[in-house]
């Protein structure tokens, strides 16, 4: 047998559903809020994730799977989506067209991080990214769309954790600093916990303008009635991030229980050579995200792509049978066709074993009379109904 690669996973049905509702959500909850889909490709040139995310992050450092390519080029499976998005902006001279880009992705990323429940080398992200304004009432939309989606799969009591990172330094300094002093306030080792209570708090080394667009996000956010506290020691374990920086966790998931974070990034477009054009967004760790949402959410996901098990009782019934499936699919009524024709013992079994919830017999002594047998498969319990008024009781999902 050979097994799937360590710290990768298949996502297999049931499960496959939750995922499957989960995007369908995000694409409709982000269309609402004027953004469009963009897809960039898993593989990228490794410069890109240095000059990006950079070359002291813990991704770059040690996480990423690079290689050299027969051609001779460096390239690295994407392990976050915002460079890519960034690139492709920059490469298409997206700023051109004039209009504030706001774009979604949905997709695989790859880090060679140590195993563990929450945490894979394979995962996936939804992102979205707002290129173009700079705004403070921007990062407050963002949120506010952010929550939204959220509140749609069910999610209650989460609180944004906010900060603004420090952005008065020059490019040397942001060089030394990436070399990285901050990077001790992500540690989780208790034994530095004395180190960092003594480190200057983000909010008392901002400029001017920085404290000013902090303090001026805050208002739409009470207003939109977004739930956020202040988290002076919250810092990503990117580099392009300026000003707001976000995260929001939920309880239950363990030492993983970072389910999104996000942030500003007003100098990423331009460090990758493009103009100088703000942008903020979101990855959130689709996983992580399946794994906490309500359990409400996970069973209507699975229940409502629930196939009626549809079984020919003997071979004489396989044409019928298939014409009614096609007729009941038309109707929007999904169908898991048994013509096999091997008696009403295995059909039902296999049915059961498959997790239909109600199966439909069609033949045997009700075939002269042009009806079939409904039947609840959990309760045993069973009606002789018309063809005609089949879809109707299939609709109101009870025999
Ligand atoms: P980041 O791109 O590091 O800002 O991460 C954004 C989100 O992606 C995190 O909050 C996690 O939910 C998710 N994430 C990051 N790394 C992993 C991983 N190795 N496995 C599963 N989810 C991850």
């Amino acid at each position: 047998m050979i097994a799937s690669v360590k710290g990768t996973r298949d996502l297999l049905p049931p499960e496959t559903r939750v995922f499957s509702l989960v995007e369908s959500i995000a694409r409709e909850t982000f269309a609402l809020y004027g953004f469009d889909e963009i897809r960039t490709p898993h593989l990228e040139l490794t410069e890109l994730f240095v000059r990006s995310v950079g070359a002291s992050s813990d991704i770059v450092h040690k996480e990423m799977y690079s290689f050299t390519t027969k051609g001779g080029q460096d390239v690295t499976l994407r392990p976050e989506n915002t460079a890519g998005v960034a690139r492709a902006y920059v490469e298409h001279r997206m700023a051109q067209s004039g209009f504030a880009r706001k774009l979604y992705y949905l997709g695989a990323q790859f880090r060679y991080e140590r195993p563990q429940e929450g945490r894979y080398r394979e995962f996936r992200q939804i992102g979205a990214e707002a290129i173009g304004p700079a705004d403070p009432a921007t990062d407050a939309e963002l949120l506010v769309m952010l929550f939204d989606f959220l509140t749609r799969l069910g999610f209650e009591g989460l609180t944004v954790a906010l900060n603004t990172v420090v952005e008065k330094l020059g490019e040397d300094d942001r060089r030394r600093l990436t070399q990285n002093p901050l990077r001790v306030l992500d540690t989780k080792d208790p034994a530095l916990a004395g180190l960092i209570a003594g480190a200057p708090r983000m909010l008392e080394l901002l400029d001017e303008e920085s404290l000013r667009h902090h303090e001026e996000l805050l208002g739409p956010l009470d207003a939109a009635g977004i739930p956020y506290r202040i988290e002076p020691r919250l810092v990503r374990g990117l580099d392009y991030y300026t000003r707001t920086v976000f995260e929001v966790t939920a309880s239950g998931l363990g030492a993983q229980d970072a389910i999104l974070g996000g942030g500003r990034y007003d100098r990423l477009v331009s460090d990758l050579g493009g103009p100088k054009v703000p942008g903020i967004g979101f990855a959130i760790g689709e996983d992580r995200l399946v794994a906490a949402a309500p359990e409400a959410f996970r069973r209507a996901a699975v229940e409502a792509t629930d196939a009626v098990a549809l079984i020919a009782l003997e071979s004489a019934d396989r044409a019928d049978a298939l014409a009614l499936a096609s007729e009941l699919r038309r109707a929007g009524v999904a169908v898991d066709l048994d013509p096999s024709g091997r008696g009403p013992g295995p059909g039902l079994k296999s049915a059961e074993k498959r997790g239909a919830r109600l199966a439909v017999l069609l033949g045997g002594r009700e075939r002269e009379n042009g009806m079939v047998v409904v039947k609840e498969l959990a309760t045993r319990s069973q009606r002789t109904v018309p063809r005609a008024e089949l879809l109707d009781a299939l609709k109101r999902g009870q025999p």
